[in-house]
């Protein structure tokens, strides 16, 4: 575990009432404020002649990488987690999605423009596969023709070794091998083999506790696993979609499978995101389908999930339409509500700011169905806009409007 400035400053002179204290030698005005900066690794412990051995030891202890962070290709790292669970802090770099190719296979040039061509979008994000594993024996043209694909590719012996086992002892003993032999760009491969899903994620634990929690060195690299080819395609989601939430730093696809693909980069969008910063939009008037002033205008939070799946809704519908997303944090319309990040006051503001008024001639304002019981207290803060219920769902919004036909354009 990282020393807190508090865990430190027992260690200063401070704190032990001792005669250099807050002395300044080490350019701070007191023993707590080296403490802090140290605790950040803003500054020296050596810029302290009185740190004592014991905290010396403890801070190089806690100081130990937790997990490496290895370059897959400039465009590429995996690794340098710091944290077991993501609520805990973040996870840092995505789970690496590869996919395999023979360099023999006769299909080798279609399956690669398959691969290079296929991009899912999901909250504003486009996906692609991040690298191809390569296998076969004509290694150096397949190798230009993915990279010039833009495509990464694995293994690439110039930037890292990857030493494979099918147990955690031989994994551990094989790493120490190569930490004898002073490499330090590893990846460590443990192999799927007969194991069940269960097992390889029990294991898969074991590595990352072992790296995050004891920093133990020769198990703090980044891990692969392969699926095995004896998975079917229902197999093979449910095993990929455990190792991205326990804990593989690459994961190796037999085949390229859109379905797999966007399934999985569903669930890893959803794990990598930063849980103290929710996804959020730009908060402003959006439009639809090139709207005339009687288009209808929706009302939504500036919650990424949220605005995606309403602006997929009014983009499928025959008819233009506006969305006035309201500054609420990111939160959604329940969530921000109940946070005071979406009060009739605001939306008010919101919509005077964005001088709705001078885009449409149209004057209703249709809110989110789960907050039908804002609708009294929005109309009293907007007398000008008559305000109307729309649906709790988004997918429900074509059906609303139909209903509304003749109201809007
Ligand atoms: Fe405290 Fe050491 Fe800095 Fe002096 S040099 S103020 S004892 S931390």
């Amino acid at each position: 575990m990282e020393l807190t400035g508090l865990q430190i400053f027992k260690y200063l002179p401070a704190a032990k009432k001792e005669e250099s204290t807050n002395c300044k030698k080490c350019g701070c005005p007191t023993c707590m404020a080296f403490a802090l900066k140290l605790a950040k690794k803003q500054i020296e412990i050596e810029k302290c002649p009185c740190v004592p051995e014991e905290l010396k030891e403890k801070f190089a202890e806690s100081s130990k990488i937790q997990q490496h962070e290895i370059k897959l290709s400039d465009s590429l790292v995996t690794g340098g987690e710091t944290v077991m669970f993501r609520h805990d802090k973040t996870f840092v770099n995505r789970t690496v999605i590869a996919v395999h190719l023979d360099s023999e296979d006769k299909e080798f040039d279609i399956k690669l423009e398959k691969i290079k061509n296929y991009k899912t979008e999901r909250i504003g994000e486009c996906f692609k596969p991040d690298a191809v594993y390569l296998t076969g024996t004509n290694q150096k043209t397949a190798q230009n023709k993915i990279k010039n694909a833009g495509i990464s590719v694995i293994p690439d012996s110039d930037l890292y070794t990857i030493v494979s086992a099918d147990s955690i002892s031989e994994l551990e003993k094989n790493a120490k091998k190569l930490l004898e032999q002073g490499k330090t760009d590893i990846i460590l491969e443990l192999e799927y083999g007969h194991k069940s899903v269960a097992q390889i994620a029990e294991e898969l634990t074991y590595i990352r506790r072992a790296a995050i929690l004891n920093r133990y060195e020769p198990l703090t690299y980044p891990v692969m696993v392969k699926l095995p080819q004896t998975l079917d395609k229902l197999q093979a989601c449910a095993a990929a979609s455990v190792l991205i939430c326990r804990y593989a730093n690459i994961i190796v696809l037999n085949d390229f499978d859109e379905a797999l693909l966007s399934t999985l980069f569903t669930l890893r969008q959803s794990i990598y995101t930063n849980p103290q910063k929710p996804l959020q939009v730009e908060p402003k008037i959006y439009e639809f389908n090139d709207p005339d002033r009687n288009a209808p205008v929706f009302l939504t939070t500036n919650f990424a999930l949220t605005y995606f799946a309403v602006a997929g809704e009014l983009e499928s519908l025959q008819c233009g339409s506006y969305l006035v997303v309201t500054p609420s944090d990111g939160m959604s319309v329940l969530t921000a509500w109940s946070a005071d990040k979406f009060t009739a006051d605001l939306v008010a503001k919101s919509v005077r700011d964005y001088e709705l008024a001078k885009k449409v001639d149209n004057r209703s304002i249709i809110i989110p169905g789960l907050l039908s019981h804002m609708k009294d207290e929005l109309q009293e803060a907007m007398p000008e806009w008559d305000i109307v219920v729309g649906t709790i769902e988004a997918c429900q919004i074509p059906e609303f409007i139909k209903s509304k036909e003749g109201v809007f354009s």
